[in-house]
């Protein structure tokens, strides 16, 4: 009878002495080996069984002597036909009637490949920084990662079989199954929902929003889905909070903007009548004042001339981008328009201003010419006394967007005021030296930040300026 039970059993069963020697095999022993039982007895174990794990054979002996228990040990057989298999062995002590430990036995499961590549899986997904929940063709979950404990709450055996839809909101379900089939069908790697907001649900009840990337894979089990899932409560959070900070900031700048525009042009009325009245007092006066009232009228009418330049300066700058409309600019068109109003100064200080061809942008037309305008004029400008300004512009296709360079061999800029010249009303020399308001590369800025641009300055003292600025093409609406 207990024969009888050994040998209708799956499992392997083998009898062994302390030396490994194999003294009772069953059917299934006999079947998994390849050999009959007669053919096994007596031969030792250890030419069949692998060394296991980090269990050697005298460890398993030792432990069992010491009447400690053994888990399962994975290892590998090999067959008659000397093939290699994965097992997983169960070793217990074999006792005799005084209760002293006479043998082993070997009780021998076969691995699966199956079993055998989850835990290869298995490994490899505790490796990943995302939760991972690997699907089959039914949508039911087959294997996840700690991290997908970790992320929606739930213990690995509260996941494992069931409906992946479990971690998905409600007002999801009915789009996820259906587009759940319609990906098995069409499988391929790719992010799930793209332009999509996608939504996780937790053990509790909680929905949070989340990235999902999904892989088929194909098994000898059939097709699975792999599906990366990834929480951006932090990201979503900080991207709101952004957002927020930006539309503050575009409110703050529309708001300083109209101030400058109302100050400015509220301003220019009384310092009208200042420099009108002093025009008066000059034209029916000018005999009554000694030389030092003169002097004084003279200092006046310098101090609000420069004043109404300043102020002018100040209006078109907040004018800047309002009331314009969008437009193709053939560039080399405005340069010539811009060469001909410079005409009389290059004339008088001998610059040479050479022009690549310039492309057609989409942009500003009044704006491009001022930036242009603005460029050259500085370039010519702030020439070498001891040479005649050698002007280059020049553009280059960069990663779609146009990069422009206006270079001149002029007194050059240090590199510690890169910035700070592109600041309003901030100059490097005296007025004296240069006339100017130092408003100039303020408006070269804000025109360049209009057309989505960047703009900025390269430049060694002394021997020259290159002023770099790029316009991104901005498509009509
Ligand atoms: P402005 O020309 O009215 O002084 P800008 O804003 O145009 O004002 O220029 C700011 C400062 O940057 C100038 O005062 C000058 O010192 C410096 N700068 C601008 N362009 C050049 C250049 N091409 N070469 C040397 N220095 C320059």
């Amino acid at each position: 009878m207990g024969q009888h039970i050994l040998d209708s059993t799956f499992d392997a069963i083998f009898g062994l002495n302390l030396a490994w020697e194999i003294n009772y095999c069953n059917k299934a022993g006999c079947d998994l080996l390849g050999y009959s039982a007669t053919e096994l007895i007596g031969r030792n174990y250890k030419e069949f069984f692998k060394d296991c794990e980090n269990q050697g054979f005298e460890n398993i002996v030792e432990t069992l002597l010491f009447n400690e228990s053994l888990k399962p040990i994975r290892t590998d057989y090999i067959n008659k036909e000397k093939k290699r298999r994965a097992a997983s062995i169960q070793y217990s002590p074999i006792k005799d009637q005084n209760g002293k430990i006479s043998g082993i036995s070997s009780i021998v499961r076969l691995v699966s490949q199956y079993e055998k590549a989850n835990s290869k899986a298995q490994a490899l997904l505790e490796t990943a920084p995302d939760a991972m929940v690997i699907v089959n063709k039914a949508g039911e979950i087959v294997l996840i990662n700690a991290q997908t404990e970790k992320l929606f709450g739930y213990k690995k055996e509260e996941l494992l079989g069931k409906e992946v839809e479990l971690l998905i909101p409600d007002k999801f379900l009915k789009y996820h199954r259906a587009n759940r089939s319609k990906y098995t069908s069409k499988p391929k790697t790719r992010n799930m929902g793209q332009g999509m907001e996608l939504y996780g649900k937790k053990k509790s009840g909680k929905n949070f929003p989340v990235e999902i990337s999904l892989s088929p894979l194909e098994t000898e089990e059939g097709m699975l889905v792999s599906a990366a899932i990834r929480d951006i409560t932090k990201r979503k959070k900080v991207e709101k909070e952004l957002e927020k900070y930006n539309q503050q900031l575009q409110n703050k700048n529309k708001e300083l903007e109209q101030f400058a525009y109302i100050a400015s042009h509220d301003l220019q009325e009384p310092l009208r009548n200042v420099l009108s009245f002093t025009g008066l007092l000059k034209e029916n006066y000018s005999t009554e004042l000694d030389e030092m009232g003169l002097k004084f009228m003279y200092f006046i009418t310098e101090a609000t001339t420069r004043m109404s330049l300043l102020i002018k300066g100040l209006l078109d700058y907040s004018r800047i981008g309002s009331n314009t409309k969008l437009e193709s600019v053939d560039c080399n068109v405005v340069l010539a328009m811009v060469q001909d109003d410079f005409d009389p100064l290059i004339k008088e200080t001998n610059a040479v201003i050479k022009v690549s061809e310039l492309p057609i942008i989409w942009g500003y037309e009044v704006e491009i010419k001022l930036l242009f305008q603005n460029l050259i004029g500085n370039a010519i400008k702030f020439r070498d006394p001891n040479r005649p300004a050698e002007i280059s512009v020049s553009a280059s296709k960069e990663e779609g967007d146009w990069k422009f360079c206006v270079s001149d061999n002029g007194i050059g800029i240090s590199p510690e005021y890169k910035e700070k010249i592109f600041i309003i009303y901030q100059r490097l020399h005296a007025g004296k030296d240069y006339e100017g308001t130092g408003i100039g590369l303020a408006h070269c800025r804000k025109i360049v930040d209009l057309h989505g641009g960047k703009i900025w300055m390269e430049s060694e003292l002394g021997k020259g300026s290159k002023f770099y600025f790029t316009i991104h093409e901005i498509t009509s609406a």
